[in-house]
């Protein structure tokens, strides 16, 4: 469903290839009219299951000072390792060549990267030349002398660790959100919106006691596969996992549980979702443990949510470097907190939805999101623009926009046609005036999944809970 997800969302506006006049540029994507809708739903949902936990939220700058970097470790540490082909001049990340080339063993530093270069006769996947350069390329977008766009949002929450935790009257278990733009200069951008170079980011940054690693009471939930980097699949529940240790603290089996929760009311199936571990030698440099939410795409898993144990390392960093005391009071000693950092990922998230849910029915698209994650919830049409028709249902348009904004009106094409175009888009509800609402003021309310359409009233419509208790009383939930 990748390519009809991919083809669909340019085709009707949900995203498209950013700068296309000028040629198009590997990495770079537009949300068009429905996808801004749609990924503000999947914020709003991030926002809205963070706020119950107690979040705060913080917007810092997309540009950020090179000593923020240097203390983090990104100047450092934040690069892939790549190689280039002398012959067609493509770039690739080395793990890319060692896929095509059909080698399973990765390369831990450049010294191991050069030494296998040396030792295979590694292949261009585009061109079949010998590559013989390997290097490792700093992911991070320089702007201009000392300035960097930051490849996370996180540090803009750590280096306000301090004022955030007066705000919140020095309490600690604090939960920190921010949204925003990252920036990673990918080496090889790929598949729409899975590698882009600038993305949507809603991250979470949990300060904890480091002697206390709890946060709210872990309950039952649905069984989900789990992949401990250990040993074999599970499909276990999350409190399960920590139950039997594998996920190694309860505040971090908390958030791997939070995620589940938010993933699935955004409409990300639970039996296309799973939680896999890092190996030792595939974390960040920052972190003691990770987690990977990973959704599934046709039959390939894609990392949609990244969970983080970052101890205390960036904290510490920014007291060393910086001078100033990341430390704060808990049971009367000086403790640096420790972070779990749950990241979300919005482009990925956004296309893992319209994927999964996009079904063919008799020849024709049908998208199944949760009626509370479409973009428009409602569409109103006028059978035809003729006999007053048009008016009235233009009338009726205006009406129901006062109680709900997510409401679209079209007079185009056949009525066949238009039931088509919004099925395609999610719109889960069609309203339709014809001769008989003249008569008797009620008009056809059509289904998205069933197609079934029945007569109801228009003052009933007009009512203000109405379009509220369509929307969310039914979803996929
Ligand atoms: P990370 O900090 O690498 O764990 O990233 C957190 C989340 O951001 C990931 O789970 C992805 O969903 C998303 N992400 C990271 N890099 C990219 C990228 N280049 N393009 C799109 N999304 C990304």
């Amino acid at each position: 469903m990748y390519e009809d997800a991919v083809e669909l969302a340019k085709r009707r506006g949900f995203f498209w290839p950013s700068f296309s006049i000028y040629g198009g540029f590997a990495g770079f994507y537009d949300y068009g009219p429905l996808g801004v809708l749609l990924k503000d739903n999947i914020v709003k949902i991030w926002k809205e299951e963070y706020l119950d936990d107690g979040a705060i939220f913080l917007d810092s700058p997309n540009v950020t000072p090179e000593p923020v970097f240097q203390a983090s470790g990104h100047i450092a540490r934040f690069s892939d390792l790549a190689s280039e082909c002398d012959q067609c001049k493509n770039k690739f990340k080395l793990e890319t060549v060692l896929g095509f080339n059909k080698i399973s063993s990765i390369p831990k530093s450049l010294k191991d990267a050069e030494e296998l270069v040396e030792k295979y006769n590694l292949k261009c996947p585009v061109c079949g030349s010998v590559i013989k350069k390997v290097y490792d390329f700093n992911l991070m977008y320089r702007v201009s002398g000392d300035y960097y766009l930051r490849p996370e949002t996180a540090q803009g929450i750590f280096v306000n660790f301090r004022l955030l935790n007066n705000y919140n009257r020095g309490k600690i278990p604090m939960v920190v959100g921010q949204q925003g733009k990252g920036f990673r200069n990918e080496i090889s951008p790929r598949q729409s919106l899975i590698r882009l170079r600038e993305f949507n980011q809603c991250e979470v940054e949990v300060f904890l006691d480091p002697e206390n690693l709890k946060f709210a009471e872990l309950y039952d939930y649905k069984k989900i596969k789990i992949r401990p980097n250990t040993g074999e699949d599970l499909y276990i529940s999350v409190k399960e996992a920590y139950g039997k240790k594998i996920i190694s603290n309860q505040a971090f089996a908390y958030f791997v549980l939070k995620t589940q929760v938010i993933l699935e009311k955004i409409g990300i199936s639970n039996d296309k979702l799973r939680f896999r571990q890092h190996e030792p030698d595939e974390r960040a440099h920052y972190a003691a443990d990770s987690w990977d939410a990973e959704g599934l795409i046709d039959d390939e898993w894609f990392e949609i949510v990244g969970i983080a144990n970052r101890t205390d390392f960036d904290l510490r960093n920014h007291e060393n470097s910086s001078g100033n005391q990341m430390r704060i009071k808990i049971n009367e000693k000086d403790v640096i907190p420790y972070v779990i950092e749950p990241s979300y990922g919005i482009d990925r998230i956004l296309l893992t939805l319209i994927s999964q849910s996009m079904e063919k029915k008799d020849g024709k698209n049908l998208l199944r999101l949760p009626y509370y994650m479409a973009p428009y919830h409602i569409a109103v049409f006028p059978l035809m623009k003729k006999d007053n028709l048009k008016e009235k249902a233009e009338e009726l348009y205006s009406k129901l926009k006062k109680v709900d904004s997510y409401i679209l009106y079209d007079e185009t094409g056949t009525i066949g046609k238009r039931y088509a175009r919004q099925d395609e888009v999610g719109t889960p509800f069609c309203i339709t005036i014809d001769y008989q609402t003249l008569e008797d003021n009620t008009v056809t309310l059509r289904n998205r999944d069933t197609a079934e359409q029945e007569r109801i009233k228009i003052k009933d419509v007009l009512d203000s809970n109405f379009i509220k208790n369509l929307i969310e009383n039914k979803s996929k939930l």
